[in-house]
Formats: structure tokens, C-alpha cells, sequence
């Protein structure tokens, strides 16, 4: 692994941090990220602020530059998400397409879908959310009912989602459906393009613990899809999710410069209110610095494998299972050192960060669930890198 940056990467970085001053409407550096007192709002200035970087060309950066990309690898990517990151940039808001479904459609659609979709996921003029998940379907994904049936010149969709991130803003969504239900769970699946603003499609936003309504349930009552939404070929959709999936667990150089972030934060509350001196709290902050440590080094360790053009495979889910637990050790020595104001929420007077530790705590409670719970990254490890005998499968229902 060399992690000397190219005279290319390094110039990159530098024209990066140039437009970055230039072009944030925050402080860059050491302001705070913009702060919105609804979604609807972060949405509105997340599709202005994707637009203006895609404009420049730093959204997709490992694209082709045909469908708005630069033409450049996982190496410059990396770079690039970082300093996004390192100037308190708002995550994408269309990162679900970014970030799965638009690199689903370059490995495995047609020159059509490329064309039609890619560009606008790249400026956010379209924004996207996955339908995977159901009620009776989550880490097993392979035994979702959602059923597609064929009708005149496409397909007829039938079923419920859940934890559907964005639905409620997004314009399309990427759903997978049991097309044939005689074949074996995963050979009868089809991977469907869908309009989100189809009849029959119903969004129902799903209130969270931070109060927030970031995921939805998603009703489809025979939702027609036309046969160029389909991706991939038709009862091959679970070959095309496993695609999405490991998009999904990949390399994490924003969760890294968040957490780094954070921890800078944290050393100086405790500094302030004097905790730094307890011995309950200052060897769990350098136990925190050196797991950052090890998580860029799992970070380098995976973008080195992609750059190599091997996918992340497993080193994906041990950077997924690491970094998540990681964050909760860190959320929960930030409640400690906040002290009895610990359980304030916002608004409360006095409370360091007005509400900022409490929500972030909250809200980290499900970093190890999404995106395959860290029992499944768990088993994935056991099974893949490790070698051990794969656990016992469902038995067949009868
Ligand atoms: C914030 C957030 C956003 C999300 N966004 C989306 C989205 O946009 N689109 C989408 O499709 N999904 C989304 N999800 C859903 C997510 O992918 C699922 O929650 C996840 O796959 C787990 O499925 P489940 O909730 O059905 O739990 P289950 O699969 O029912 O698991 C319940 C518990 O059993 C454990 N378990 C299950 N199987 C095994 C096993 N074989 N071995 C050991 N333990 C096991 C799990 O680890 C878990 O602790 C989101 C989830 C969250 C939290």
C-alpha cells in the first residue's frame, strides 16, 4: 500500500481546498455546517449546494465524464469526499444515487438508463432512494414479497417497504421484486426502476428517535413499471443488489473526518468544564483517537484494494462494523463528559451544544444497523475472511 499522493492527487487536493473557499457559504474550515430546523429545508439548500459542486465537477468524481464525471479513480474520490468533509460540507442529499444506485446503473444498466439517469443524480435534479427493505425482509433480504407481475409492456408492483431513506423526496427509486415466485428465493428477484410519483405509490413518513422523519414506509398498489425500468436482466436483480450493497459498505472517508471532527470537540468541552482530568474520561478519549487511527488505516487499506480494481468485499464490513461501534463508544464518553446535562434536549439552557451531543448520540444508535446490521458485517467476516463454516441456514418453510 502506497500512500504517497501522486503529483496529480496532490494538485487535485490543493484546486479542491481552492474551490471549497471560494464556493462554501460557511466559514471554511472552522465554521460549523449549516444547521436546518426542518428537512425540507436541508433538503432545499442540499439539491442548491449538489448543483453547484456537481457544476465544478466534484460529485461523482470517479464517473465517466460523458455522464458528468471526471474520468478519475477511487484514490481522487477519496480525496475529494475528504475535503468535502474537512470543510464541514452537508452530506450529499443525494447520496443515495451518488453514492448506490447511480454506480448500480453504470456496472449494470443499459446505455439508455446511463444516459437518461446519471447526469441529473450527479447535479441532484433527481433525487433517489433504495426500496429494499421490507417488514419480513431486512438482513434477509433475500425473502422479500413485494411481488412484480407481468402486464402489457412492463410490470405490475405490488407490496410494502420500510426504512425507505428519502422517499418522500425522492423522484425515483430503485426496487427490488419477486417476479417468479416458483424459483429459488434469490434466482426470482428483478432489480425495477420505479417513478416515484406513479399512482399507487404511497409514502408514509416514519417519525424517529431524533424526532426526525428522515425514512418512510412505502406502499405499492399495482405500480406499473415499464420494461426499460427494469436493470439488469429480468429474475437477475439479486446479482444487481449485491452490486448496490457493496457500494453500500465501501470506503468511509467522510465518517473518518467526522469523527476526527468530533473528537477535536470533544477534547476541548472536556477541557472546558474540566472533565479532561477524570480519569473515567481521558483514557477513553485517547482510546478514541488511536481507534480513529485504526479506522483510516482500514479506510487506506480498502481504497488501496479498489484502486487495484478488486472490490472492497469484506474489508468493507470490517470498516462498517468498526468505524459504527467506534462512534457508539465515542457518543457515549461525549454524554459522559456533557455530564447530568446529559439527557437535556434542545432548547434546554446551559447545555453544551445545545442539544448538538444529545442528537448526534441519538442518532449514531443506528449507524450499527443501516446498511447490513454489524451482525451480519459480523458473519460476512467469520465466513469470508476468516474462513469459518457458514451458520446454519433458514430451514425450508413448508
Ligand atoms: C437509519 C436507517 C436507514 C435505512 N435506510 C434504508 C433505505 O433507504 N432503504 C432500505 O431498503 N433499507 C434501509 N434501512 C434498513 C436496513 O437495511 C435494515 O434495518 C437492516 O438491513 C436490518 O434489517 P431489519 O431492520 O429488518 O432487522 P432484522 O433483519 O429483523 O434483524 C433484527 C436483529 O436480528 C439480527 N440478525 C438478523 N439476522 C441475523 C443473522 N443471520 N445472524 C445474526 N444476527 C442476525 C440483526 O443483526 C438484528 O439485531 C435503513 C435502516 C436504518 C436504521
Amino acid at each position: 500500500m502506497d500512500l504517497t499522493p501522486s503529483p496529480p492527487q496532490a494538485a487535485l487536493r490543493a484546486e479542491c481546498r481552492v474551490w471549497l473557499r471560494a464556493n462554501a457559504s460557511w466559514e471554511y474550515g472552522i465554521g460549523l455546517p449549516p444547521r436546518f430546523d426542518t428537512l425540507e429545508a436541508e433538503v432545499e439548500f442540499g439539491k442548491a449546494w449538489q448543483e453547484k459542486l456537481s457544476a465544478g465537477r466534484w460529485v461523482g468524481v470517479a464517473w465517466p465524464q460523458e455522464y458528468g464525471g471526471r474520468g478519475a479513480g477511487p484514490i481522487e474520490h477519496y480525496i475529494v469526499t475528504e475535503e468535502l468533509a474537512t470543510a464541514r460540507a452537508p452530506e450529499l442529499v443525494g447520496r443515495i444515487g451518488v453514492n448506490l444506485l447511480g454506480p448500480t446503473i453504470l456496472a449494470n444498466g443499459t446505455e439508455a438508463q446511463r444516459a437518461r439517469f446519471l447526469p441529473n443524480i450527479l447535479n441532484a435534479s433527481e433525487i433517489w432512494c433504495q426500496l429494499f427493505s421490507e417488514p419480513g425482509a431486512g438482513s434477509d433480504l433475500a425473502s422479500l414479497t413485494t411481488k412484480a407481475t407481468r402486464t402489457d409492456g412492463g410490470w405490475l408492483l405490488n407490496g410494502q417497504k420500510v426504512w425507505t431513506s428519502y422517499a418522500q423526496f425522492a423522484d425515483w427509486g430503485a426496487c427490488l421484486a419477486r417476479s417468479d415466485t416458483e424459483a429459488k428465493p434469490q434466482a426470482g428477484i428483478t432489480y425495477f426502476i420505479i417513478d416515484m410519483r406513479s399512482p399507487g405509490v404511497d409514502v408514509r413518513p416514519l417519525r424517529q428517535i431524533t424526532d426526525e422523519s428522515e425514512f418512510n414506509e412505502v406502499f405499492l398498489n399495482d405500480v406499473f413499471v415499464p420494461d426499460d425500468r427494469v436493470v439488469g436482466e429480468v429474475h437477475q436483480g439479486w446479482r444487481v443488489a449485491n452490486s448496490t450493497l457493496t457500494h453500500e459498505r465501501g470506503v468511509n472517508p467522510r465518517q473518518l473526518v467526522i469523527h476526527s471532527q468530533l473528537l477535536d470537540a470533544l477534547m476541548q468541552m472536556a477541557h472546558r468544564n474540566g472533565s479532561y482530568h477524570d480519569p473515567q474520561i481521558g483514557p477513553r478519549l485517547a482510546q478514541a483517537f488511536t481507534e480513529l487511527r485504526i479506522f483510516q488505516l482500514h479506510n487506506w487499506r480498502a481504497v488501496s484494494r479498489t484502486s487495484r480494481g478488486s472490490d472492497p468485499g469484506p474489508v468493507g464490513s470490517i470498516s462498517k462494523l468498526w468505524w459504527s461501534e467506534m462512534s457508539k463508544r465515542m457518543h457515549d464518553l461525549a454524554m459522559d463528559i456533557v455530564g447530568p446535562e446529559a439527557p437535556l434536549w434542545r432548547g434546554a439552557s446551559h447545555n453544551d451544544g445545545d442539544g448538538m451531543w444529545q442528537r448526534s448520540w441519538l442518532y449514531y444508535q443506528a449507524s450499527s444497523i443501516w446498511a447490513g446490521t454489524n451482525e451480519i458485517q459480523r458473519n460476512v467476516i467469520a465466513e469470508r475472511t476468516l474462513g469459518l463454516p457458514k451458520e446454519p441456514s433458514k430451514p425450508a418453510a413448508k
